[in-house]
């Protein structure tokens, strides 16, 4: 059967005032009606239609994390699928190799078997081990150069889609070329280099910077740092937009910068919870005011659920809304490669999210699927 949904649809094309028509399969059909004028879109009344949000960066939410193994990714792909995001990569901390089995294991048969209600897990961001010590952030000190041959293990167990490594690590720079050409996705982050280093890092194949500004050395005039090579020279990069993370103003100066810049929650177990006590990984970390934190107060992930992230980028940012729509979903797609997510066009899945006037989520649909939404009611 067909199903069709009505409202404001934000398109490649521009936004279409008219039916998005979802095939038995799961996919878009046809979306059919006329172009409004983009000072149109929100108006009183009419649902708008989004492409899903596409989450690469995802360490947890409603008190379970990736690192527990078992359902947790399932629940997670859940939790986050009632704010909007159909799409997302299980994200892991920096560990031994052990835990990282644990974590990796079910995810893989998740992405094998797929599971109704929930979002589409399309695979794995390692961030860490291959990190920097001195730049762990709120990672665990389980920091380790490059392996090749434990990464291939680990991509037995579940698809690893993309990870994040520190450049100036000994061995890292010389394994960026073998990782891309075994098929990894390469991203700079949790990283002490230098501007230089991160320049060298993306000739050498690496495609992007995880949470631009944070974990990583800063823009000063006279040595540019990783940040300043991300906004001299990167076509994509992760930020995180909770306003805890980065100023707006950072994020105003990136989206001048880095063409295809897109958010990302770096979202962890504390995400929808009360204040309190949760587990990182393997450490503990406290929910007060918003905010995730470590004992010392360093920041660890965040509390963000993607329908914010947009509410933050086009409210507080100042970003355009059909702009805003490919930062939360269309560039990360191409990023990993998608052409059939991350857009609302004919032939692509129907993950589609509808959201009122004020950018709150009504409704949900990952391949063509609704998802219960409790907050909707
Ligand atoms: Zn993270």
């Amino acid at each position: 059967m067909t199903r069709t949904l009505k409202g404001r649809i934000v398109t490649p094309a521009g936004v279409v005032d008219g039916s998005l028509l979802i095939a038995p399969d799961g996919r878009i059909a046809a979306i059919e009606g006329r172009h409004l004028p983009a000072e149109r879109v929100r108006e009183p009344g009419a649902p708008l239609l989004l492409p899903g949000f596409i989450d690469l960066h995802v360490h947890g939410a409603g008190g379970r994390d990736i690192m527990e193994g078992g359902d947790a990714a399932l629940q997670v792909a859940r939790r986050h699928a009632q704010h909007g995001t159909t799409a997302l990569l299980a994200t892991t901390m920096t560990a031994p190799i052990e835990d990282l089995r644990t974590s990796l294991a079910p995810v893989g048969e998740l992405c094998r078997s797929g599971a109704a209600g929930a979002a589409r897990v399309l695979g794995i961001h390692l961030e860490g081990p291959y990190i920097n010590a001195a730049k762990l952030g709120a990672q665990p000190p389980y920091a380790r150069p490059v392996s090749l041959d434990e990464l291939k293990e680990l991509h037995e167990l579940a698809p690893v889609r993309l990870l994040t490594l520190a450049p100036e690590v000994p061995g890292n720079m010389e394994a960026i070329p073998l990782l891309t050409a075994a098929g990894f996705r390469v991203q700079i982050g949790h990283t002490s280099g230098t501007y230089e280093q991160g320049v060298q890092a993306l000739e050498q194949g690496a495609l992007g910077f995880t949470h631009l500004f944070n974990a990583m050395t800063p823009l000063q005039h006279r040595m540019p740092g990783m940040v300043g090579a991300a906004l001299a020279h990167a076509q994509y990069a992760e930020v995180i937009p909770d306003l805890l993370h980065v100023h707006p103003g950072a994020i105003r100066a990136a989206l001048r910068s880095i063409p295809c810049l897109y958010c990302v929650t770096d979202s962890t177990a504390a995400t929808g919870m009360p204040d309190g006590e949760y587990r990182l990984g393997r450490q503990a970390v406290t929910k007060c005011l918003g905010g995730v934190r470590l004992a010392d107060g360093t920041l660890a992930g965040s509390t963000l659920t993607m329908d914010r992230a947009l509410r933050n980028l086009v409210d507080v940012v100042g970003v355009e809304l059909q702009d805003a729509a490919r930062r939360v979903s269309t560039f990360a797609a191409e990023f990993l490669g998608l052409a059939d997510r991350g857009r609302l066009a004919p032939g692509a899945w129907a993950d589609v999210v509808v959201l009122d006037r004020d950018l709150r989520v009504q409704e949900v649909f990952v391949e063509g699927g609704s998802i219960d939404v409790p907050h909707a009611r």
